[in-house]
C-alpha cells in the first residue's frame, strides 16, 4: 500500500521505516526544509559547534528496544545532563540534591538529617494540595520552593503556580544523595553527529519518498491512508478553536572561550526574564575543546500566537475540554490517524515518541492483515 506520513519527525521517520520494512511505500512530507522535526541538529557553519535549533535535546531511556534503535542509526556517546541553577546570588546543581540542600542551608547535613530537615519545612496543615504551588510546599516547604521552584514555573507557564495542577509536582526531583544526573533512566547519551543524521538513517530506505518544504495542505496525491504528526487542531482548519501552546524564543549569544563552562543554567530568579541559557558545545563534551569559540542561547518562554512554533502543549482545563472536541471530530474522520507531541496534543519526550510510532505501526499492520483501516488514534489523547 502507499501511505502519506506528515511529519519528518521521530514519529512519522519511525513509522515510515516500520512500514517500508513489512514492504509498504510511504510519501513523508514536511514542511521544514530539513528532517527531524524540533529534534533537528546541525553544525554552526562559523564555529563546527552541533548546535540544538529547537532548544536542548538529551536522549534518555528505560526502553532497552527504543535505546537499541537509536544505536541501529548512530553512534550513541556518553552523556550525562547535570544542570546548574542560579538562584538568588549563588549556583547550585539540580535536581535538588544534598549538595544543594547543604549548600543552600549552609549545613553538612547527612542523607538522613537532610531528609528529616525538609520533612520539618514542609507545610504539614496542607494535606490535600490543591494547586502546584501547595504540593510543592506540602513537599519541601517555603524556602526551597521559591528558591528553585516558583520563580522558574511562573516563567515557564506564564501562570501563578496557583493556578497550575497540583498533578504536575506529583513526584518531586529532590534526592538525599549526592546525584546530580538530571535523569534516573538507565540509558542516556548524545549521537555523535546529532539527532538529524538519526533521523535521515530512519528515512533511508527505498519504501521511503521523503519530500522537504512540502506542507501537507498543498501536497495533493492518492493515498491509502494519512498518519498525521502535525497538529490537530490545524489539520481541522481550527475550526473548534487553537489547542494553546507555550513558545520559546531562542536568543544567540556568541563569544570566544566558554560562556557558562557547562551544557545548562537555569535562571530560577523572576526578576531575570529568561528561564535558561544553554552553550551547546557542551552537549558534546567529547568533542567540546576542539572549539575556540562558544555558542549559547537565552530561552524566554511566552503565550504561543498563530505564527509561532508550538513547543509545549497547555493542556489546563479549557484546553482540555478543546481537545476532547478535537478527538471526537477526528474519531468520526475517515482515511486519517494522528500521532506524535502535535497529532496528540502531549509532551513527549523523543524516547516516548519512538515508542509510540513503533507501535502505532504494529497496530496498523495488525488491522491491514485483518482488513481494517489503522484507528484515528493509537491511544487516548486524553488519557
Ligand atoms: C524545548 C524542548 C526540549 C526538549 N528536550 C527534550 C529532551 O531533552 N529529551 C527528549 O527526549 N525530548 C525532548 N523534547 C521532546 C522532543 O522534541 C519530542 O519528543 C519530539 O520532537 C517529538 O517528535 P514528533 O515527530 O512527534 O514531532 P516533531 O518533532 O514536532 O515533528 C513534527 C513535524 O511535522 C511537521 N509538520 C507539522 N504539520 C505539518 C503539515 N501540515 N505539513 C507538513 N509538515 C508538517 C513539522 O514541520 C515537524 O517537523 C523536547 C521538546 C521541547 C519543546
Amino acid at each position: 500500500m502507499r501511505f502519506c506520513i506528515v511529519g519528518a519527525g521521530f514519529s512519522g521517520a519511525v513509522l515510515a521505516r516500520r512500514l517500508a520494512e513489512a514492504g509498504h511505500q510511504s510519501v513523508v512530507l514536511d514542511e521544514r526544509r530539513h528532517v527531524a522535526g524540533n529534534c533537528h541538529t546541525e553544525r554552526d557553519a562559523a564555529t563546527g559547534i552541533m548546535l540544538h535549533r529547537y532548544g536542548p535535546h538529551i536522549f534518555h531511556t528505560a526502553d532497552r528496544e527504543v535505546w537499541d534503535y537509536v544505536n541501529r542509526f548512530g553512534r550513541m556517546m556518553p552523556y550525562v545532563n547535570r544542570v546548574k541553577a542560579l538562584s538568588g546570588g549563588a549556583v547550585y546543581s539540580l535536581p535538588v540534591n544534598l549538595h544543594t540542600i547543604n549548600q543552600f542551608f549552609g549545613t553538612t547535613m547527612n542523607p538522613a538529617e537532610a531528609r528529616a530537615f525538609v520533612a520539618a519545612q514542609a507545610r504539614r496543615d496542607i494535606t490535600e494540595p490543591a494547586n502546584f504551588e501547595e504540593q510543592a510546599l506540602s513537599m519541601v516547604g517555603d524556602r526551597i520552593y521559591r528558591a528553585f521552584f516558583r520563580g522558574y514555573t511562573r516563567k515557564q507557564w506564564g501562570l501563578d503556580p496557583t493556578e497550575l495542577p497540583a498533578s504536575i509536582l506529583k513526584r518531586l526531583p529532590l534526592r538525599f544523595n549526592y546525584d546530580d544526573n538530571y535523569f534516573n533512566h538507565p540509558f542516556q547519551g548524545m549521537p555523535a553527529d546529532g539527532y538529524t543524521a538519526i533521523v535521515a538513517g530512519i528515512l533511508d530506505h527505498p519504501g521511503i519518498d521523503v519530500r522537504l518544504g512540502c506542507r501537507f495542505e498543498e501536497a495533493g496525491g492518492d493515498f491509502a491512508h494519512v498518519f498525521y504528526t502535525g497538529p490537530l487542531d490545524r489539520y481541522f482548519g481550527y475550526q473548534l478553536g487553537r489547542l494553546g501552546y507555550r513558545t520559546l524564543d531562542f536568543e544567540e549569544v556568541r563569544a570566544e572561550g566558554d560562556l557558562l563552562g557547562t551544557a545548562v543554567l537555569n535562571y530560577c530568579d523572576e526578576d531575570v526574564p529568561f528561564t535558561r541559557i544553554s552553550e551547546h558545545k557542551y552537549f558534546a563534551p567529547w568533542e567540546a575543546d576542539r572549539f575556540t569559540g562558544t555558542v549559547c542561547f537565552r530561552e524566554y518562554s511566552r503565550l504561543g500566537g498563530a505564527e509561532d512554533i508550538p513547543y509545549y502543549p497547555i493542556r489546563l482545563v479549557g484546553e482540555k475540554s478543546m481537545l476532547s472536541d478535537y478527538v471526537a471530530l477526528a474519531r468520526r474522520t475517515q482515511g486519517i490517524s494522528f500521532l506524535g507531541r502535535l497529532g496528540t496534543y502531549r509532551y513527549l519526550d523523543m524516547d516516548v515518541t519512538i515508542r509510540e510510532a513503533m507501535d502505532a505501526a504494529t497496530a496498523t499492520l495488525e488491522r491491514l492483515a485483518e482488513g481494517a483501516a489503522p484507528p484515528a488514534f493509537f491511544l487516548d489523547p486524553l488519557g
